[in-house]
């Protein structure tokens, strides 16, 4: 089951340029319809069910199916995520409701290096290497074996 949106509980993101649940679909599938001022899922079928925008929502406006190794059949999941962790609601079928919470990161927030420290700017050339972005430096081995043409 793809994402959806709640009506009730979208509010638009109040107008801004762009939404929330816009600017994190990996898929570019959430769209605002300008009139009502709610969002939706353009296309199902190419929803992966990825949960991006199910946490980033400032509303819980964005609902999708729980994947059943930490949500049994009939319950339902909802985020709140915080700066530092992730509150996640199940709501079981006999209305029982449990939470639990799950740290998101280790460094402050914006801290985030991204490419690791280990290069400034990737050269042309890394493209023909069968090595990863950071290695050898990440393995801390000063060369990987590799095949010799
Ligand atoms: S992120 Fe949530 S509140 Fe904002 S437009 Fe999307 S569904 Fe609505
Ligand atoms: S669950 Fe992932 S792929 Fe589906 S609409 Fe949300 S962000 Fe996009």
């Amino acid at each position: 089951m793809p994402s959806f949106v709640i009506l009730e509980k979208c509010d638009g993101c109040k107008g801004q340029d762009k939404t929330a649940c816009q600017y994190i679909c990996p898929n570019d599938l959430m769209v605002l319809n300008t009139e009502t001022m709610k969002a939706y899922n353009r296309d199902a079928q190419m929803c992966w069910e990825c949960y991006n925008c199910v946490k980033i929502c400032p509303q819980q406006a964005m609902a999708v199916r729980g994947y059943a190794d930490f949500v049994p059949m009939g319950a339902s999941i909802t985020p709140l995520r915080g700066t530092e962790d992730i509150m996640w609601t199940v709501k079981f079928r006999n209305n029982t409701l449990k939470r639990f919470k799950f740290p998101i990161r280790t460094t402050p927030e914006g801290s985030a290096v991204p490419d690791g420290g280990y290069k400034t700017a990737p050269e042309a050339d890394d493209l023909k290497s069968p090595l990863l972005f950071t290695e050898p430096e990440s393995l801390r081995v000063a060369e990987l074996p590799t095949l010799k043409k």
